[in-house]
């Protein structure tokens, strides 16, 4: 094939419509079908990227190989196209102004006036090309955030005007994602919301190709009719999208509805053959299962379930491959002291601390840590998750009581934890922690290693602290296992303990490595472990 195709995707009346599922859905089926897709999420926001925002505004910061903080829909991409994605795979305003005003700043506008049409503007369709040309892709999908009537996704859907003036017509699509609400008291669907929210989409020089309607039922034909009408759409280009028990199922839903041929006979390509049935039975299979397991997540941001997006998305896989439901128990350490842990913890099959910045809540992990360990509950700790372990351990194995993190008391006379060399002269905090890929080589005989069947691995990283040599001896002889480190044998990366069924902490997040058809084997082994525990309990 030698042109690429682009199809660009916008939300519209709500936020919150999922269109990262609804874009990494059409990417699984276009993929599936032997074209070869990437996605470009362009953020709307000023932030360089997500790195420094809270998790209260943004969620979970998603980390790509490369070394990239980004929006967490490109874990959604990864996820379904079971693909990588790179830095180029996430463009925002607050990139592409920071570009252009650098080339203002050296002179490559040789005098002009810099404006939004057309500096900004090019700015962005080179980001989208960008993709394209990376990634030999035929197909490049493009994510726009926000909704439209944002003030701020304005520069975006006029790039993308322009980038369809300079593009055949058969080139480019627009897809309009939006809700059509059942009002209860009227009986009624109501398509008002979509036809305003299109206006608002042809005002700035759209014209969408096709609508993709969520709704809880499917849209009868005159209503289908009806947003035609007034949309400008023909009405079989208004597409349901229906709401469905797991978005796993969601490409299974638009295959039936044939919103991906719909897409390719837009794009004058050929209905190449596809097969989804093992999605598509995996997916059957995971809706019949009856039993249970209870995880309890200790964290910080219990009631904030995005900034955990990641790790949720990996126990619905390690559910997939084990057969079970896991309910997720999420518990604020901020509250959790030891007196409510066994009441808290009684129907509790494993225990997981995730990763997190600052002391607080910490009193709390270090104490259902030690739960964990005491009782014999299978413990997971990821990345802070790890570093509490290895404190616990060392105040309440080794004795030594006032052992730290020096990220929670700068002048801990025992920092078990403490900042990495390379962090030590690092003044700003925009993308500059320990990022992306590193290698790490398993120790033979470990429950690591037993997961992931080979010996070295290659995970994803993001903090400044790490494991302590000074104290690495000590921790060994007192029955830590240190079962993986990196090839240069400096960095703990990963440790265990003997007497224990599954106790694993992990310095990097794998989470950011569960796929839909690749379950996380660390996630896989830590349920596999929690049902092994609670049948213990069961026949007890
Ligand atoms: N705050 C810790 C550090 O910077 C852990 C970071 C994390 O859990 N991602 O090392």
């Amino acid at each position: 094939m030698n042109k690429k195709k682009y199809i660009f995707f916008t939300g519209g009346v709500v936020s919150s419509l999922g269109k990262g599922i609804a874009i990494s859905s059409l990417g699984y089926l276009l993929q599936s079908r032997g074209y070869k897709v990437s996605i470009l999420k362009l953020d709307p926001y000023i932030n360089v990227d997500p790195g420094t925002m809270s998790p209260y505004q943004h969620g979970e910061v998603y980390v790509t190989d490369d070394g990239a903080e980004t929006d967490l829909d490109l874990g959604h991409y990864e996820r379904f196209l079971n693909q990588s994605m790179a830095r180029f795979n996430n463009a925002t305003s607050g990139q592409i102004y920071y570009e252009v005003l650098k080339k203002e700043r050296k002179g490559d506008y040789l005098g002009a006036t810099v404006q939004v049409i057309p500096h900004i503007t090019d700015a962005i369709n080179e980001k989208i090309k960008y993709v394209g040309e990376q990634t030999d892709s035929d197909i490049v999908l493009v994510e726009i955030g926000g909704t439209v009537g944002d003030i701020e996704s304005l520069p975006f859907l006029e790039a993308i005007r322009q980038f369809r003036l300079s593009h055949d017509p058969d080139d480019t699509l627009v897809v309009h994602l939006t809700l059509v609400p059942f009002v209860a008291g009227a009986n009624e669907l109501k398509t008002k919301p979509t036809q305003h929210s299109v206006m608002r989409l042809r005002e700035i020089g759209l014209q969408p190709d096709a609508l993709l309607c969520r709704s809880d039922r499917e849209l009868p034909a005159p209503v289908k009719q009806k947003i035609g009408l007034f949309c400008n759409v023909r009405a079989e280009a208004v597409i349901d999208a229906l709401d469905v028990e797991t978005i796993y199922e969601v490409p299974v839903q638009y295959a039936q509805v044939g919103f991906d041929q719909l897409v390719l006979r837009k794009l004058g390509l050929n209905l190449r053959s596809m097969d989804i049935s093992g999605w598509q039975n995996r997916v059957e299979r995971f809706k019949n299962v009856q039993r249970d397991v209870t995880i309890a997540i200790c964290g910080k941001y219990v009631e904030l379930q995005d900034a955990y997006k990641s790790i949720i998305a990996a126990f619905t896989h390690s559910g997939m491959e084990n057969d079970v439901h896991v309910n997720l128990k999420w518990l604020n350490t901020e509250s959790l002291t030891p007196d409510i842990m066994e009441t808290e913890f009684k129907d509790v099959a494993g225990i997981l601390v995730p990763g997190g910045f600052g002391e607080r809540g910490i009193e709390g992990k270090l104490a259902s840590i030690r739960y964990a360990r005491e009782h014999k509950i299978p413990f997971f700790g990821i990345c802070l998750g790890l570093q509490c372990a290895v404190i616990e351990y060392s105040r309440n194995v080794l004795g030594i009581k006032d052992a730290n993190s020096t990220e929670f008391d700068a002048n801990s006379p025992h920092p078990v934890i403490h900042l990495m060399e390379t962090q030590k002269s690092v003044k700003v905090l925009g993308g500059t922690m320990r990022l992306g890929t590193y290698p790490c080589q398993l120790k033979p005989n470990t429950k690591a290693i037993k997961a992931y069947k080979k010996s070295v691995i290659n995970e994803r990283h993001r903090h400044r602290y790490e494991f302590n040599n000074a104290y690495r001896q000590q921790l060994e002889e007192a029955g830590m296992v240190i079962s993986g480190i990196s090839p240069d044998g400096e960095l703990v990366e990963m440790i265990e303990l003997k007497d224990h069924p599954w106790f694993v902490g992990c310095q990097f997040h794998p989470e950011l490595k569960s796929r839909m058809q690749h379950t996380h084997p660390l996630f896989r082994d830590f349920v596999a472990a929690a049902l092994k525990f609670q049948s213990g309990i069961e026949t007890e």
